[in-house]
């Protein structure tokens, strides 16, 4: 089913993304993860691609198991990091042999031990470019990503929302974000991008906070800001991960509360392939 059609139909969603793991044991413990978020219903589940299309083979292989033997509807993410248009075209053309409808398309992150994106001969440049060709192509619906506190290479906030608006007039049908810890970034993100047209749904993604180092990681990675009262809380607690949880996943619930409180039209979970986190928030807003 097409997530289109999908966020037509219902006033919020919930989705979670994973990564494929590395190892066999990894990947069969992921499906277990997946199997045990099934009573939640998600919307839909997302796979990441990896830097350099490193993960091609498993990424395909987990979106398949998740779409075809799970029962789940399912997202790929899909990047122009290391293929030429062929090789996308024959990706695109595996997807949907195996029944795949959705895809996140990205430019992507640069592969491992390079500094920026280097786009490949007779690849695409931006993820502007994979989302004309995949709407040009058809079958799929497209998702991209969308950053409230600006893509770290963008010269500004507005040449950052003109190239969002770019992306998605060539044909995507909605927006997933960045990760980010203060709503009202989110907020002022939906709202100038409404104002220079961009009228899709645009789903927040929330990372659940469980570890200081690790948040402060990839806050770091994304270019998104940790408020410092929530810093000044965790460094009391650094040496003491229950305590660290439990100040995080109190941040989270709240966070998570505030947007649909607020009218955000869904949440999309960075998972890191576990469960717990993910559950009690979203337990936090769908009380049983
Ligand atoms: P683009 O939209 O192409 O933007 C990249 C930069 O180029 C921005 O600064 C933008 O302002 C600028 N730009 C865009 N169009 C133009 C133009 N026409 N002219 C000049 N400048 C332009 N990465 C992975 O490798 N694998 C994943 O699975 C993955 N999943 C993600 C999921 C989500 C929800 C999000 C938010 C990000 C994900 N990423 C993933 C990270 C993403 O690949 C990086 O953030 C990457 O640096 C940018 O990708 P993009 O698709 O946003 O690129």
């Amino acid at each position: 089913m097409r997530i289109s059609d999908i966020l037509q139909k219902k006033e919020r969603t919930f989705s979670f993304e994973y990564f494929p793991s590395k190892t066999i044991a990894g990947i069969s413990k992921l499906y277990e993860t997946i199997e045990n978020v099934k009573d939640l219903n998600p919307d839909f589940v997302s796979v990441t691609y990896g830097a350099g299309g490193t993960t091609r083979e498993k990424s395909f292989e987990i979106v398949n198991q998740i779409k075809n033997v799970i029962g789940l509807e399912v997202m790929s993410h899909f990047t122009c990091v290391g293929h030429n248009v062929e090789e996308l075209q024959d990706s695109l053309d595996e997807l949907q042999a195996n029944n795949i409808d959705n895809i996140l398309a990205l430019r992507g992150d640069p592969p491992k031990g390079e500094e920026s994106f280097i786009q490949t001969d007779g690849g695409y440049r931006y993820a502007s470019d994979l989302v004309k060709h995949i709407r040009m192509r058809g079958h799929f619906c497209i998702g991209v990503a969308g950053y409230p506190e600006v893509h770290p290479e963008a010269p500004n906030r507005e040449t950052d929302l003109k190239n969002l608006k770019f992306k998605v007039d060539q044909g995507a049908d909605f927006v997933i974000t960045q990760l980010f810890f203060n709503n009202d970034d989110y907020f002022r993100f939906v709202d100038e991008a409404a104002r220079i047209g961009v009228h899709c749904k645009i789903i927040p993604g929330i990372m659940p906070i469980t570890n200081f180092s690790q948040i402060k990681r990839f806050a770091k990675m994304c270019g998104a800001v940790v408020p410092q009262k929530l810093v000044e809380r965790l460094e009391k607690v650094e040496n003491d991960p229950t305590e660290v949880a439990l100040i995080g996943i109190e941040y989270s619930m709240k966070q998570c509360r505030d947007l649909m409180e607020r009218g955000a039209p869904g949440l999309h979970f960075y998972t890191l392939n576990k469960s717990a986190a993910t559950r009690i928030l979203y337990n936090a807003v769908n009380p049983i």
